[in-house]
């Protein structure tokens, strides 16, 4: 599949995570272009902003993206066509973080609202992908 259509990706994050998190390898998984990347393989003029959900349940999404919208249209003419919303792994997936986020219905409803495309994933964690294969999750204390 190719995404590049979309110039301005932006990354939502766990709030809970990042309590903890740098979001390093998000980064990563962008700028190597791997995990829920892949689709921008040839592409090299991209936009990235990164937030997190604001906490749960998340309702503070809707209000950070309207404001990222206003913005980046007013300063930059970047219609939302342009856009898609990559949900972090650390939402999308269960993993050492904790399981996969129970408000994930309720963002993916504030983004689609807003008419806002919607990926999931973002980096992908080979011992992570393991342990869910293996159904090892959660993990317990030794
Ligand atoms: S996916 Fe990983 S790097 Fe990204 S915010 Fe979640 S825990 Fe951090
Ligand atoms: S709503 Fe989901 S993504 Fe946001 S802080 Fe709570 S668990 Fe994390």
């Amino acid at each position: 599949m190719s995404d590049s259509h979309k110039d301005y990706l932006i990354i939502v994050q766990c709030h809970l995570v990042k309590e903890r998190c740098s979001g390093f390898h998000c980064e990563k998984a962008f700028h190597d272009r791997s995990g829920g990347f892949l689709p921008y393989e040839r592409c090299n003029d991209l936009r990235l902003l990164t937030m997190t959900c604001g906490g749960c349940c998340g309702r503070s999404l809707q209000r950070k993206l309207i404001n990222l919208l206003h913005l980046s249209h007013k300063r930059d003419q970047i219609d939302r066509s342009r856009m898609v919303v990559h949900l972090s792994t650390c939402i999308t997936k269960e993993s050492h973080h904790g399981p996969v986020c129970p408000h994930l219905d309720y963002l993916k409803a504030l983004i689609a609202r807003l008419d806002l495309d919607i990926a999931e994933d973002t980096w992908i964690s080979k011992t992570a992908e393991q342990r869910r294969q293996q159904g090892v999750y959660p993990v317990k204390p030794t």
